[in-house]
């Protein structure tokens, strides 16, 4: 609650009107996975384009009991709240829905929240939605998408990453779901609403079981994880990574400000 306030206010001091989105709904918690009912809330701002087309630019605020969260996922709230203050005063083609998601780590609940009470017209004007969840601790940086139809956002990234001196990397054909077929971050309930995305994280898929889940070598963090453990803060990443942090916030800002402001133009 205190972190919602937190963007509420940054958002509002930014200039925007900010809308807070209250949901319950049934979520997983713990490493026992309890099904509890969960209260929590998305905060919402709207930037209006000169389209009716809207980007979701999404990053979940919660974190779980045993981390910290910097990289999950202060990081994508950092992103987020940054590209909200540069579009502010800067008029683009798209309209800007910037949505911290609650309850992502128990569900991902704000997500589906959040696609539920899109009206049909909402849902039928929303083109793309950025997911930014965990990208600065991993080795490396990515960014996946459905497939088919659903890659154009990817692919532009990817090819604008590549000539402007941005190291960004994706996973073709990657199932991120779990082992029960459920969605494992926010990217979920815009798959199911047909709505492309484009999620971005920061990890290492040469490392591990090459499912994604080992970030870092297995020196550092607990067997090469951040996320999720005591190791997900600020300091140990400056210690052991210096300048990851600043170089990885200032790539995905990078490349999400481009695709607001150029993708579908030229
Ligand atoms: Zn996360």
């Amino acid at each position: 609650m205190q972190a919602a306030d937190y963007i509420q206010t940054v958002l509002r001091d930014i200039g925007y009107t900010v809308e807070r989105q209250p949901f319950t709904k049934i979520g997983w918690v713990g490493e026992d996975e309890i099904e509890t009912r969960i209260a929590s809330a998305n905060v919402l701002a709207t930037k209006a384009g000169e389209s009716e087309e809207i980007i979701v630019i999404g990053a979940h605020y919660d974190s779980v009991d045993t981390a910290l969260g910097a990289d999950d996922n202060a990081s994508g709230v950092g992103v987020l709240l940054e590209l909200a203050e540069t579009f502010y005063d800067t008029p683009t083609r798209y309209t800007l829905r910037f949505v911290a998601f609650g309850a992502e780590e128990v569900g991902p609940l704000g997500s589906a929240a959040y696609v539920e009470q899109l009206s049909a017209i909402e849902r039928e004007n929303t083109i793309a939605m950025i997911n930014l969840d965990s990208v600065m601790a991993g080795d490396r940086l990515y960014v996946y998408s459905g497939e088919g139809r659903e890659t154009a956002v990817r692919d532009w990234a990817l090819d604008w990453a590549t000539h402007n001196g941005f190291n960004l990397q994706t996973i073709q054909h990657v199932n991120l779901d779990d082992e029960d077929g459920y969605p494992t971050a926010d990217y979920g309930a815009f798959q199911d609403a047909g709505i492309p995305f484009a999620y971005f994280e920061a990890t290492n898929w040469t490392l591990g079981k090459r499912d994604g889940y080992t970030q870092v070598e297995r020196s550092y963090g607990n067997n090469g994880a951040i996320i999720h453990t005591v190791y997900d803060r600020l300091d140990y990443l400056d210690e052991v990574f210096p300048g990851r942090v600043d170089e990885r916030l200032n790539a995905v800002v990078s490349i999400v400000k481009a695709i607001v402001s150029s993708w579908g133009t030229a």
